[in-house]
């Protein structure tokens, strides 16, 4: 198979595009690709200092890389992120995580921060999982976001940028059709403005870009990252959330370009009536511990309420 821009051999075939293509043609093609969407979505306009999540493995790796490229001729600054969430379950998963995205930091000499959480607010993703009665992962979601946030105000960022891809925003959408949840359907997109009392947004600039693609672009390039995933993913929702990313697989390949229309179309035309139908504007309260904003009434965000539960911090304080 020779590649559609040249004589030499194709490394990927793009069946929704219909074309096949080398090493070099590949990287230009999903580069600019990258650029496009990131225009499309106006993710970047106006900002002039960015926060990249990394979590080490290869979307966040790889967004990184692609959000150096486009810094060099934007101008914008890059703020590189990892949160040490403490996470290790025998297999020291955070600690080899934060290896690598130190490793991309430093190899693109950008400008990083990693905050370990067990230094910072006290516990550990596995000591929570352990204390505190509710899916890990959604506490470690929570734990996420008031971190972001929190890096964010301190850093002066206009704008956090995740490495949610194509296949995570597929499975999402049709999970949320699933179970009916309409709230998350309503806030699922690839830009989010401030949450209330925050300033940054967060962007998804690879939202429109398959999983496999993604890994080649990582491999070709000679991207480093963790392969393992976390230990935690195999309990999250359990065998369904499985079967339904294994059936988007299976649809993708007799269909091509399943899931790109799924979630255009649900970005673009579905989740802007639902967004006006189902989120509401609400007051906020500033948490009396940490001042952060919280729910309207609220005198503890649900973020110090989990430091109490796990007794690491006193609610008198
Ligand atoms: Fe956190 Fe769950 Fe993701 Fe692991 S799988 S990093 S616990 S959200
Ligand atoms: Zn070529
Ligand atoms: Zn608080």
């Amino acid at each position: 198979m020779k590649c559609a821009k040249c004589d030499e051999k194709a490394i990927i075939k793009i069946p929704y595009a219909n074309i096949a293509l080398c090493k070099i043609h590949f990287s230009e093609w999903l580069e600019h690709r990258f650029e496009r969407i990131i225009k499309k979505y106006h993710m970047l306009d106006g900002i002039e200092r960015v926060g990249v999540a990394v979590s080490g493995g290869k979307d966040s790796t790889t967004l990184l890389h692609l959000m150096y490229k486009l810094s060099k001729i934007y101008g914008f600054e890059l703020v590189g992120i990892n949160i040490d969430l403490g996470i290790d379950m025998g297999k020291a998963y955070s600690t080899k995580s934060s290896e690598f995205a130190v490793k991309n930091f430093e190899m693109l000499g950008v400008k990083y921060k990693v905050i370990r959480i067990k230094d910072e607010y006290g516990f550990t993703i596995d000591e929570a999982k352990k204390k505190i009665k509710r899916p890990v992962c959604s506490t470690c979601g929570l734990v996420k976001r008031y971190t972001l946030n929190d890096i964010a105000e301190r850093e002066g960022l206009d704008a956090i940028a995740t490495g949610h891809n194509l296949n995570d925003m597929a499975q999402f959408v049709l999970s949320g059709y699933f179970s009916g949840d309409v709230l998350d359907l309503s806030r699922l997109k690839p830009v989010s403005q401030p949450e209330k009392g925050y300033k940054v947004k967060k962007i998804k600039p690879l939202f429109l870009i398959y999983e496999k693609e993604i890994l080649t672009y990582a491999i070709i390039n000679r991207i480093p990252f963790l392969y393992d995933s976390c230990p935690h993913t195999f309990r999250v929702g359990g065998a369904t959330q499985d079967k339904i990313r294994r059936k988007l697989e299976e649809l993708e390949d007799e269909i091509p370009g399943f899931m790109m229309m799924l979630v255009q179309n649900f970005v673009d035309k579905i989740q802007g009536p639902l967004e006006k139908e189902y989120v509401k504007e609400e007051d906020i309260s500033r948490c009396k511990i940490c001042g952060r904003p919280t729910s309207k009434g609220r005198e503890i965000c649900s973020f110090c309420a989990a430091r109490i539960s796990m007794g690491v911090l006193n609610e008198a304080r």
